[in-house]
């Protein structure tokens, strides 16, 4: 069983084609949410994303801020500006598929959420602290979120006591022994100073987890996030991974 695991896909298609194409055959696709806001292909990306096979896909909070109801307030000031330009690019029922996505879900061993077990759709796991409290929120063994743009791998042991997090190396199958929490990285825009498009391909009944990069075609996408009249932070970002 071969999983393709993406998150914050952020409305870039190049990179998503990219992963896509080099991510090969696979049985089924995750997907932790924020497919749109920062890029300039929202509706593209949400209509890749729908289509790929045996799809569980989450809500991001970019994802909920473009809703009717969506609350922008706790945004910076460029992805607020990113928001309010997604929100007009977008069709009404992508808009609706957007607003209709679960914020957790479950399958196997895995607990999956945008952003953390504890606040699915806010919370940043970034260290070990925030690791450990969420480990208690979830019945499984596993837990995968997104949300940070950082490939990730937080570890407990045995005893429940000791949190260890790692960067996973590229192209390198992990098996996974202890509890965890994984983070597959951003497709769309990557924060860990590699600007190439992040994923994983996860075996659930081997229980392995590689984490993949793929380089794509940058300055096509900061082209078009320059013509739609998004910030111009959100296209040189993406050249440096940050
Ligand atoms: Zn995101």
């Amino acid at each position: 069983m071969k999983i393709l695991v993406i998150s914050d896909i952020h409305a870039n298609l190049t990179a998503l084609e990219a992963v896509l194409s080099s991510a090969g055959a696979f049985d089924a696709a995750w997907c932790l949410g924020d497919l749109v806001g920062y890029g300039p292909d929202p509706n593209e990306c949400v209509e890749r994303v729908r289509a790929l096979p045996n799809l569980i896909c989450l809500q991001g909070n970019h994802d909920d801020a473009v809703g009717p109801f969506g609350n922008i307030a706790e945004f910076n000031d460029d992805a607020r500006a990113a928001l309010l330009i997604t929100r007009g690019m977008l069709t009404a029922e992508n808009i609706a598929y957007l607003g209709s996505l679960p914020e957790t879900a479950e399958r196997e061993t895995f607990t999956l959420a945008h952003g953390s077990p504890r606040r699915p759709v806010w919370e940043y796991i970034m260290e070990p602290y925030t690791a450990q409290a969420n480990f208690s929120y979830i019945q499984t063994d596993h837990a995968i979120v997104g949300h940070t743009h950082i490939p990730m791998i937080f570890t407990q042991d045995r005893l429940r006591k000791k949190i260890h997090s790692f960067t996973p190396k590229g192209n390198t199958p992990i098996t996974l022994q202890d509890r965890c929490i994984l983070n597959p990285g951003s497709v769309g825009q990557p924060r860990d100073n590699d600007p190439r498009a992040s994923f994983a391909i996860l075996d659930p009944d081997a229980l392995t987890w590689e984490i993949r990069r793929v380089a794509y075609d940058i300055q096509s996408v900061q082209k078009r996030i320059l013509e739609k009249g998004l910030p111009e932070r959100e296209a040189l970002r993406l050249a440096a991974g940050w």
